[in-house]
């Protein structure tokens, strides 16, 4: 299964992250210094998207080029490394991910990964300083070369088959998410969608999104394992 990371995993709207991404922006493009990506529809959207909807909002030519995204996302973890350093604990993990995350490990059936629109670097200091490096082997990520979060799906299962040594048929791929994004990911690459209203979405709003089972939250662990069961068919 592939966990998307913010609002899924991890509370949703971590203010460092938000300026990080904002800062990267504004270094190199000092002219959309009055925009934020908070200006957007955030949740769902790849952290590449995010970057020219800036420029666009801030009527700048919203094509960039590879070498100004690269140091744009440098920097952009540079800043939240630094913004880290001040903080420790669990405090970012949302109720029962860890249970869940110990529970699915241990499961001979599952493989984990991630696919998400945050930027890899952001989210592996996330993932080192909250002790979640180790269940995500392989990911799929928002500074990833490609146009849409649908496009990081075959993506993330060319590395998990790569990794895991076994073949991942779409059909048995879940996606667990909480914005409409990540169930229309799954949709569009043939998988199915567990959608959680952890984020900034309702259980109505991700059921008519069209997303296969949808829970309030993570925390009901056999609840969470019998939809994924149900969903891969095991
Ligand atoms: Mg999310």
């Amino acid at each position: 299964m592939l966990f998307d990371v913010d609002g899924t995993l991890i509370e949703r709207g971590d203010p460092a992250h938000v300026e990080a991404i904002d800062r990267g922006i504004h270094a190199v493009f000092p002219a959309a210094v009055h925009v934020s990506i908070l200006d957007l529809d955030l949740d769902g959207r790849l952290e590449r998207q995010l970057v020219r909807g800036v420029l666009a909002a801030a009527g700048l030519d919203p094509a960039v080029p590879e070498d100004s995204l690269g140091t744009i996302f440098e920097t952009a973890a540079e800043f939240y490394r630094a913004a880290w350093d001040g903080r420790s604990g669990d405090h970012d993990l949302l109720p029962g991910i860890r249970p869940l995350l110990d529970r699915v490990a241990a499961d001979p059936r599952f493989a984990m990964g991630v696919l998400t629109g945050g930027i890899r670097p952001i989210v592996e200091i996330k993932f080192r300083r909250l002790g979640l490096a180790d269940y995500f082997p392989i990911g799929a990520f928002g500074d990833e070369d490609v146009a849409e979060r649908p496009d990081l799906l075959p993506l993330a299962v060319k590395r998990a088959e790569a990794h895991y040594g076994t073949p991942f048929p779409f059909n048995r791929v879940v996606i667990v998410g909480d914005t409409p994004h990540d169930v229309r990911c799954a949709q569009v690459g043939g998988a199915t969608a567990l959608a959680v209203a952890t984020g900034r979405y309702s259980e109505d709003a991700l059921r008519d999104a069209g997303a296969d089972i949808v829970l309030p939250d993570l925390t009901d662990t056999d609840r969470v394992i019998d939809a994924l069961l149900a969903l891969t068919g095991e």
